[in-house]
């Protein structure tokens, strides 16, 4: 999967002062010859016993390495891989940087669900496929998924979970049918233009296949009940044990003000 990419925008944000600068401290060459990080395990004959979430997510130390394997490319190809377009240099350098809760951020910017992500996505055929590493360089990509996963992680663990920049509500009424993954990150990116959103789901439960079809060791179900609340936080109502067709029609949320539908 590829997408085009905003060369110039890129280039125009690599030049920031304090990417200049992080640049600057360490040579390529040193940065190539950083071994990729490896993901920590539970311990074996602690899974076997329990559903524990088998990766145990990197330490801050670990992170900071990892990110400075990161070449802040001029062309930073690893973003076309991306289907919602992370700007995966900036919070990759965040990181390096310190600021966590900056790498964070922008994350958020355009993907409501970065621990979900950072844990089930498949990083190696996508961002990290697309990586100078693998494409120039024949060696393992950045750690991109590792990473996301840590900022979430982070930045939810410090209690200063921060959401998204919301555009003034503009009370237009938009129904998304469903809670799995798909509704949620429409439902996150239309809160972000002001609309009033309602996400109807048929179970009792919210988030469809992230909770009903990844085993609690892959995704533990708090992960995305935090996700779930960022996006209550951002103004979108969930309503559970509704059946759009049987509870009420297509035209009965019509006649109710919703103006479109995503299901
Ligand atoms: S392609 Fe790889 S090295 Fe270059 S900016 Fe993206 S993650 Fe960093």
């Amino acid at each position: 999967m590829s997408k085009e990419l905003d060369k110039e925008y890129y280039k125009a944000e690599r030049k920031a002062e304090w990417r200049n600068k992080l640049r600057k401290e360490i040579k390529s060459k040193e940065r190539t010859n950083v071994v990729r990080v490896q993901m920590p395990e539970a311990d074996p004959n602690i899974r076997n016993k329990s559903n524990i979430e088998v990766n145990k997510g990197l330490t801050l130390e670990m992170a900071v390495s990892e990110s400075s394997r990161c070449l802040d490319c001029v062309v930073p190809t690893c973003v076309s891989g991306c289907p919602v377009g992370t700007n995966i240099p900036k919070f990759v350098k965040y990181i390096e940087s310190g600021d966590i809760l900056g790498a964070a951020k922008v994350l958020k910017e355009n993907n409501s669900l970065p621990a979900i992500c950072g844990r089930v996505c498949p990083q190696e055929i996508q961002c990290e496929a697309q990586c100078v590493y693998v494409k120039k360089l024949s060696k393992e990509g950045s750690a991109i998924g590792y990473l996301e996963r840590f900022a979430a992680d982070y930045e939810r663990e410090s209690g200063n979970s921060s959401i998204p920049e919301l555009a003034e509500p503009n009370g237009i009424k938009m129904a998304v049918i469903g809670s799995g993954p798909a509704g949620l990150t429409v439902a996150g990116e239309l809160a972000k233009f002001g609309y009033a959103v309602t996400v109807f789901e048929a179970l009792h439960d919210l988030g469809g296949v992230l909770k009903y079809g990844i085993p609690e060791f892959r995704l533990p179900k708090d992960i995305v009940d935090f996700e779930i609340n960022t996006i209550k936080q951002m103004g979108v109502k969930f309503v559970t044990n509704f059946i759009v067709g049987k509870t009420a029609t297509i035209d009965d949320l019509k006649n109710e003000g919703f103006k479109a539908f995503f299901v």
